[in-house]
């Protein structure tokens, strides 16, 4: 079976140069034209002895993402892909453009899948109603940056997991896949400019600590009592609040890094004064920051987003009991926005 360049380390292209008899900077070689340049054949890698290439190709390849669909919305350029894996399964990536100081668009972000569909069934998300199908290889991880890239005119310095799929139910693939984002011959890009977001699974919440990567760890709170939060999100009754939060300081103190908790505000269910003061309360004593999303409306799920006036006093709450808080800026309004929306569309 042939195997995928972009799921190998340095370390185990190091072998593959062994077990071929080339020297080890062969293999230095190899990664950076996977990594750093982004071929998409073998035979691109022109400064490789022909002999050396011809070997490869026997027992390797470089992944192929085809984009299937794009979306690009009017007021800020954010463009959602639909991309289609090699054995026809479908993902979203999508990339935005922030701008600086003086208004210039001068970095990307691209927002990645790490399964194809989801099993953890929040009911907010359109990407729980067409089922669970897979986990995604390191390769089709690092790829969808790439294909992201190729139709950015902005370098790709951010990276979030945040797209279809819980990341750490592919807890492995996704960890490799970081490193290899990492790697300064690889993607180089920065662990402080890669998050990963997930939706509360605390043994592997306590795992990743453990790892010695400095990303950014952004838990999907969206409740701020078990109530609250078990009605949207059906872990929490796995791991409820007072376990979620317990593993989010054991992060905080093995890492030294603070946490975000994303909190998607919907009219009527979350985003009263009293549920600020809950939340306030919960997040007391953990370092950390909070972004608040007013929710895109999911045709599917039906939820509205609260008045302005609601969503400025749900922060200064917040403000008032000592939380860093910001609202969220809206990316691709005028696009299916909501994770799980394109490609649930193009299954209809
Ligand atoms: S919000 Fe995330 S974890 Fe929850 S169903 Fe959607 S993709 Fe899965």
């Amino acid at each position: 079976m042939v195997q995928d360049l972009r799921s190998l380390n340095m370390e185990e292209m190091g072998i593959i140069s062994d077990k071929l008899g080339v020297p080890r900077y062969r293999a230095q070689q190899l990664f950076h034209w996977v990594f750093y340049k982004a071929v998409s054949d073998i035979d691109q890698m022109t400064n490789l002895p022909k002999l050396f290439r011809m070997s490869l190709k026997e027992s390797y390849y470089i992944s192929n993402i085809l984009v299937k669909n794009k979306q690009v919305a009017s007021q800020d350029n954010t463009t959602k892909l639909l991309l289609q894996l090699e054995d026809g399964e479908t993902i979203e990536t999508v990339l935005m453009n922030y701008e600086n100081r003086n208004h210039q668009r001068d970095r990307a972000t691209v927002c990645i899948s790490s399964q194809v569909g989801c099993k953890m069934g929040c009911v907010f998300c359109a990407t729980g109603l067409s089922g669970w199908k897979r986990n995604l290889t390191v390769g089709e991880i690092i790829g969808q940056i790439m294909a992201a890239q190729s139709i950015s005119q902005i370098a790709v310095r951010n990276v979030v997991l945040m797209g279809m799929g819980e990341p750490l139910l592919n807890f492995d693939n996704v960890v490799k896949a970081v490193r290899l984002m990492n790697h300064e011959d690889g993607l180089d890009i920065g662990g402080r400019r890669i998050t990963i977001s997930t939706c509360g699974l605390v043994p592997q919440i306590m795992k990743l600590a453990e790892e010695g990567l400095s990303l950014v760890l952004a838990i999907s709170l969206h409740g701020a009592t078990d109530s609250v939060r078990g009605e949207l999100m059906p872990i929490n009754a796995k791991y409820p609040l007072k376990e979620l939060i317990k593993a989010c300081k054991y992060y905080v103190e093995k890492t030294g890094r603070r946490v975000t908790f994303e909190y998607a505000l919907m009219k009527n269910i979350n985003s009263s004064v009293k549920d600020a003061e809950h939340l306030g309360r919960l997040l007391a004593a953990v370092n950390c920051n909070v972004n608040l999303i007013p929710i895109n409306p999911v045709v599917e799920a039906g939820f509205i987003r609260p008045s302005v006036q609601e969503i400025d006093r749900f922060k200064k709450v917040l403000e008032v009991m000592g939380v860093n808080v910001n609202i969220r800026e809206e990316k691709g309004t005028d696009i299916d926005a909501a994770c799980g929306q394109l490609r649930s569309r193009s299954l209809k």
